[in-house]
């Protein structure tokens, strides 16, 4: 059997039937005309355009590592190369829309319902690192999520989510081409039709951390994998989002609320931290709290700073930047943004920092009742390490952001 692909100026022949490659960031999936190298199946795994590596999403022996999406990388030497590499186009597809918050509500709730983490209890809520632990309250625990540790019992909920969609928002699903779940971040479709919610199989079951928007909508989800699921150095909280080499869409960096800004009179105050975990212990520990997180000290400033204009805000960002002139610099950063912002709109709020001694978390310090001090700008500055304080004074000079002078002012 022939099939003719047209290409620019002239047509290919290709000697067995053969779909288009799909590349996404250089990355082809697996086909079952193209199964993958290292575990021989048609699906989830994915491959460089050059043939050379492999990204087997099953196996992890004789891995040479782990790529960004918690597959298993294998490279190859050219003797193995199979196929007519040469003869085939890349065919880049778009990008899928992200689907609008309304959809992305209805499914991540449902996903919750379906799949909570309390149906995990002994991994997710009382063990070591469970919610309890932490110190998130036995009723807070039905707000969070569990993913399935196998990407079989992943691709069966997938399939009920899609199907429930379908159901609950029917206008939606009617607009598209491909299945539309695949727009809210986490769920993918191969080629083949197959539906699936992340990635590769786990030891432990994942929890699932919703990102609510100003009025408690769930705008995205993080994952936390359990400790024997990531090695050292790599990222224990994840986006919930279609990882390459499959198509889904992007969840990008929402912030998260731990309230609703309509109802909370200005001028009031803010904690902001990162991640939205720490965020509801918080919450949870100090129920007079209002809290907005950012997924990580260095994401979405612009959207923090935004967030949190009319309000006085106490910084409590993780103690590493004490130490850490990368992390310092982050938060010297958001500091001259959100003063020179509120300078900008000609406000009177104030930014105040939270610091504790001892504890990396704000939520690990009041769980071991610490004390909080809560510094000015100048005060927070002045306590700084040499190395940390230079590299503070350097971001802020480039920004053009001067306290010390405002303080002479007044
Ligand atoms: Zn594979």
């Amino acid at each position: 059997m022939s099939v003719h692909i047209p290409s620019t100026n002239q047509g290919r022949t290709i000697n067995f039937p053969q779909r288009q490659r799909a590349l996404i960031n250089g990355f082809c999936r697996v086909t079952k005309y193209r199964p993958c190298r290292v575990c021989k199946k048609p699906d989830w795994c994915g491959y460089t355009a050059d043939e050379q590596t492999s990204i087997c999403m099953r196996i992890s022996n004789g891995s040479k590592g782990t790529s960004r999406n918690g597959g298993n990388i294998f490279h190859h030497n050219r003797l193995f190369l199979v196929g007519n590499p040469g003869i085939v186009r890349n065919q880049v597809l778009p990008p899928i829309e992200i689907a609008p918050i309304e959809v992305r509500n209805a499914v991540y709730q449902e996903l919750i319902r379906l799949s909570p983490a309390v149906k995990y209890y002994s991994q997710l809520i009382d063990g070591p690192n469970g919610l309890l632990s932490r110190g998130l309250r036995e009723s807070d625990a039905q707000n969070y999520g569990a993913l399935p540790r196998t990407h079989k019992e992943r691709a069966g909920l997938a399939h009920t989510l899609s199907k429930f969609l379908k159901v609950r928002i029917p206008e939606y699903v009617g607009r598209s081409t491909h299945a539309a779940i695949i727009g809210v971040p986490g769920f993918c479709q191969d080629e083949l039709g197959n539906l699936q919610l992340w990635s590769r199989d786990y030891n432990m079951p994942l929890l699932v951390i919703p990102y609510r928007d100003t009025q408690g909508r769930i705008q995205a989800c993080q994952l936390r994998l359990h400790r024997n699921d990531f090695r050292p150095g790599e990222k224990k909280y994840r986006w919930l989002a279609c990882p390459f080499p499959f198509r889904g869409a992007s969840s990008s960096t929402p912030i998260h609320f731990t309230f609703k800004p309509a109802d909370l009179p200005q001028v009031k105050t803010v904690i902001i931290t990162e991640g939205a975990l720490k965020a509801e212990t918080l919450v949870s520990l100090r129920p007079k709290a209002r809290v907005i997180a950012t997924s990580g000290v260095s994401c979405s400033h612009a959207e923090i700073v935004e967030a949190a204009r009319s309000y006085n805000a106490l910084i409590a960002f993780d103690a590493d930047y004490k130490t850490n002139p990368a992390v310092a610099r982050q938060l010297a950063r958001l500091i001259a943004t959100r003063e020179q912002d509120i300078a900008a709109h000609h406000l009177e709020t104030t930014t105040r920092i939270v610091t504790w001694q001892r504890y990396k978390g704000i939520d690990d310090a009041l769980l071991a009742n610490s004390t909080l001090e809560i510094m000015t700008i100048l005060q927070w500055y002045s306590a700084l390490g040499d190395r940390v304080l230079a590299e503070v004074k350097r971001v802020w000079d480039v920004a053009n952001y001067r306290p010390w002078i405002s303080l002479v002012k007044k």
